[in-house]
């Protein structure tokens, strides 16, 4: 993690005001949480919707905090401390993020896309560790303090940094890549999500594409072949970065074509690769697309076919996506963390390809930012739901009932239910479930499905 004297800390940060008798004090990391501050840190107080972390000094100092971030317009304390002052805490965090990455010699990879991003991000630096001193973004911290913090954890002798970039508007990508600057893009697909803010798939692509904004001119750029709006945007903008991309169709530099699909993981193979053929310990199809994007990046920086094989069987993956979760009667699919008519296609399609279950239910929430279209798009996953490939159909909230509706003159009776209350849900799926069922459990991250997957955990 960064660990700079305090007066380069000032303008790096693009601060002033420190005290002279303070500037050759180290500072060793940098937190915004008071209750998690470490010893010789650096606290950056941040003025949330809730909150105002400015409130939390002294406990940040009474934790061991070294120094502090100030804002001009709060009232400074009247204590012997060092404050180095900015006008707005959070763009001092993004500037300090900013040029200690400059100074830094580690090839940094930024990952963006609608799905994907942190099961790219695990991925890729399972690949990279092999041989790297790699970092990843914790969990699924990607947005406009996540990216910093990320970089500021970095250390000097990091060689690889893979960076996890998320948005809701226009411009946060931009934001997030001029921070980073990284050597290598990743656009991992496009799909639905953010519709409510960004109105347009159009302004979707638009969104992603800022990612190159900030990519080193002699970087790689690998994106997600398949998608005609991206690719014929891209081709309209006359790149020269050395551009890779990855999908099903013919045209892709790089095709994976799955050899089978597991329980625990899938065989693959990449055509372009005179390679044995690997196996991806993460469930679903989708995941090879992942692995494949990470694949091409493994590639670029050199690790050979058996380190990939190697990082691609021993994957540490972020909870609650696509989590296969055993008890002693069933199983449950936990992709609870999220859900978009994507994101949900491609779990749908892993729950019908899991084989040896007696009977398999999908329980379903509202996929919510999806904008003025949002009742068609829940109807429209109802109809392409494949009532010989599930037994159950249960939903959950008052848009997944719209699923439920498209879906229900399709499958036999009292086979489809609809609710808006979690226990009420519980009460039914303890029900119908029997020995052996695989349970799918996905919704938007407001409805927090987690409830009912401990809510099944506990019942075993
Ligand atoms: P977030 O925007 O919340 O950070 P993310 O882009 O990081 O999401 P993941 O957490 O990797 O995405 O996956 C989220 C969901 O999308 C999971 O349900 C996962 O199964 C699904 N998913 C992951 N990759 C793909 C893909 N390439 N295509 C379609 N769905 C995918
Ligand atoms: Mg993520």
């Amino acid at each position: 993690m960064i660990s700079r004297v305090l007066k380069e800390i000032e303008i790096m940060a693009k601060g002033h005001g420190l005290k002279g008798e303070y500037e050759e004090i180290k500072i060793k990391g940098v937190s915004t949480d008071s209750r998690r501050i470490k010893s010789g840190q650096l606290f950056v107080p941040i003025v949330g919707e809730n909150f105002n972390g400015h409130q939390f000094i002294s406990d940040a100092i009474e934790k061991g905090a070294t120094g502090a971030i100030w804002c001009e317009s709060e009232p400074i304390p009247d204590i012997d401390f060092p404050f180095i002052l900015v006008k707005d805490t959070l763009t001092s965090i993004q500037e300090l993020a900013k040029a200690y990455r400059n100074q830094l010699d580690t090839k940094v990879i930024g990952i963006t896309g609608s799905n994907g991003k942190t099961s790219t991000k695990d991925i890729l630096a399972s690949l990279l560790k092999t041989k790297y001193k790699t970092h990843k973004t914790f969990a699924n911290l990607n947005n406009h303090l996540g990216v910093p913090l990320t970089i500021l954890e970095l250390e000097e002798d990091t060689e690889m940094a893979v960076v996890e970039m998320g948005m809701d508007h226009l411009g946060d990508i931009e934001l997030l890549t001029s921070i980073a600057s990284p050597d290598v893009a990743v656009i991992t697909n496009i799909g639905e999500a953010h519709l409510d803010y960004l109105k347009t798939k159009t302004n979707i692509v638009k969104a992603k594409l800022e990612i190159l904004k900030g990519l080193n001119p002699n970087g790689l750029f690998v994106y997600f072949g398949d998608d005609p709006l991206l690719s014929n945007t891209i081709k309209n903008m006359n790149t020269n970065y050395k551009t890779v991309t990855f999908g099903k169709n013919l045209t892709n530099t790089y095709i994976p074509e799955i050899i089978s699909i597991e329980e625990n993981g899938t065989y693959f193979r990449l055509d372009k690769l005179d390679c044995p053929t690997f196996f991806l310990s993460m469930v679903g199809k989708h995941q090879v697309y992942n692995a494949t994007a990470a694949v091409t990046v493994a590639r670029y920086f050199g690790i050979s076919l058996e380190q990939i094989q190697e990082g691609l069987s021993k994957i540490e993956v972020t909870g609650m996506r696509n989590e296969l979760i055993y008890t002693e009667k069933y199983t449950i699919l936990n992709d609870s963390y999220k859900s978009n008519p994507t994101s949900l296609l491609s779990a749908l399609e892993t729950l019908y390809s899991f084989k040896n279950y007696k009977q398999k239910i999908a329980v379903l929430g509202d996929m919510n930012g999806l904008g003025i279209e949002e009742i068609n798009m829940h109807m429209e996953i109802g109809k392409k739901i494949e009532p010989d490939k599930i037994d159950y159909l249960i939903t959950i909230g008052s848009l997944a009932a719209n699923i439920a509706k498209a879906a229900k003159s399709r499958f036999p009776d009292n086979r489809v239910f609809s609710f808006t209350n979690k226990a009420l849900l519980v009460e039914k799926l303890k029900e119908i479930i029997q020995y052996k069922s695989m349970v799918l459990i996905k919704g938007s991250r407001e409805l927090k499905l987690e409830d009912i997957v401990k809510a099944l955990i506990s019942e075993n």
